[in-house]
């Protein structure tokens, strides 16, 4: 197999979202947790997107990180890699989306790489090199305030040159909409300078697919989910990738479902309220949880005679004011982690007593699922609410489907949408 597009995504979240795009482009897509091993068996695919947890660590590391996922993907015959960062730019002065963009340059050789966050359809354009955040300025916008990873300049020509050993230059918007010609005589003239990478401008749609056609003629691009769509796009109409229909990732996998909810946001209580008229539930008590009582063996008991008659829900989520009281007794970062640990346990047993379908909701709830069940990676599937895609296991000890859903996704029944398209 050749992969036509490798990503290297900075953090877990950016690369579900990247992959997700780049599925719904018409890619057979792979998310990898971390780099995979080398004898990692993948279904035919057009890319991967590996995710590392690169964004916020110490640069040196982030480099060596990056580039032992460049090496897998290049390895299995990826062209072009796109550098996934987020599509605010997050990063600090000594950050790391300069140095892991000089390394992977400097491996494949690339005269110049083009770098563009814009993602019009969510608000993030770039125009004279300046980042908008919907209306306003990047170093105007929530941003300002990141605990991590404060923004206070929004021209990305000098964010980037403060973090790079390259010059960095400009492909401005008028360059872009003369159409990729235009684009292409501007960066052999910035390559001429010496140049070794370029911010360029992205405001509607049509542009991500002007630069998409020439990011793909390239080794490496940075950005986010927006040159993703335009790499996909151009892939699929130059012929590169045959569009796939999304479906075979989804195919049944039959045996037991079951849900589990850690996320306590509003969406998340009135769909767990909502499924109550479809299924069992079971209401985790959190105090005995982080007593260490045997809540967990509870939970399995209650499941197992159930589990043949159809899906049940185990949920962990309370109101705001029994989350604050709960925290209050015992601390925020031990009660969240005593409950994930938890919800990894009971999802653990559950899968070795034959579930083969699993839903869960929370963001950090879902990485501690995944981490404990050791899934290298998933191919993504239809999506069942905006940004929740079915995901199939790759490379796992058995076949399975999963949703992996952030507390606020999802409609009211998100859990009967999910059901029905995991059969
Ligand atoms: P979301 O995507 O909604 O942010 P997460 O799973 O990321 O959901 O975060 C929810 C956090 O709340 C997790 O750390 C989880 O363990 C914790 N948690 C779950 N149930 C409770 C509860 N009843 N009280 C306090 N914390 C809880």
């Amino acid at each position: 197999m050749t992969l036509a597009l490798g990503c290297i995504a900075d953090d877990y979240t950016g690369a579900s979202d990247l992959a997700n795009t780049l599925t719904r482009a018409g890619l057979r897509t792979v998310q990898t947790i971390g780099v995979p091993a080398d004898d990692l068996a993948l279904p035919e695919v057009d890319a991967v997107v590996v995710s590392l947890k690169s964004r916020s660590i110490e640069a040196g590391l982030a480099v060596s990180r990056s580039r032992a996922a460049e090496t897998w993907l290049r390895g299995r015959g990826a062209r072009h890699v796109l550098f996934k960062i987020c599509s605010t730019f997050d990063s600090t002065d000594a950050g790391n989306i300069g140095p892991v963009m000089d390394a992977l340059r400097a491996d494949c050789g690339e005269a110049v790489v083009l770098v563009t966050p814009a993602f019009p359809e969510t608000g993030r354009t770039v125009y004279q090199g300046n980042l908008f955040v919907g209306a306003v300025p990047l170093n105007e916008s929530p941003l300002k305030d990141h605990p991590l990873n404060p923004m206070h300049d929004s021209n990305l020509v000098r964010v980037l040159a403060r973090q790079s050993n390259t010059q960095i230059g400009l492909v401005d918007l008028a360059t872009v909409t003369r159409g990729a010609e235009a684009v292409r005589a501007r960066l052999a003239e910035l390559a001429g300078k010496g140049i070794g990478a370029a911010i360029i401008d992205a405001v509607f749609d049509r542009d991500l697919e002007t630069i998409g056609l020439v990011a793909a003629e390239h080794r490496l691009s940075v950005g986010a989910s927006g040159i993703g769509l335009g790499l996909a796009r151009a892939l699929v109409s130059t012929g590169s990738v045959k569009a796939a229909a999304i479906s075979d990732a989804g195919a049944p996998v039959g045996g037991p479902a079951a849900c589990l909810a850690g996320s306590c946001s509003q969406a998340t209580l009135q769909q767990i309220a909502n499924a109550e008229r479809i299924m069992p539930v079971l209401h985790l008590d959190p105090d005995r949880i982080i007593a260490r009582a045997d809540e967990v063996q509870r939970a399995l008991d209650w499941a197992a005679p159930r589990l043949a008659d159809g899906p049940v829900l185990i949920a962990s989520s309370s109101t705001p004011d029994q989350v604050a009281a709960l925290q209050a007794r015992h601390g925020r970062d031990a009660a969240g982690h005593a409950i994930e640990q938890a919800m990894a346990d009971i999802a653990e047993s559950l899968v070795k007593s034959g579930v083969r379908r699993l839903i869960v909701a929370g963001g950090e709830t879902s990485g501690a699922v995944v981490d404990r069940l050791k899934i290298p990676g998933f191919l993504v599937g239809v999506e069942i609410a905006a940004g929740v895609p079915v995901l199939r296991a790759v490379g796992a000890a058995s076949d399975m489907l999963l949703a992996l859903k952030s507390g606020n996704f999802g409609g009211a029944e998100f859990f009967s949408d999910a059901l029905r398209l995991m059969r």
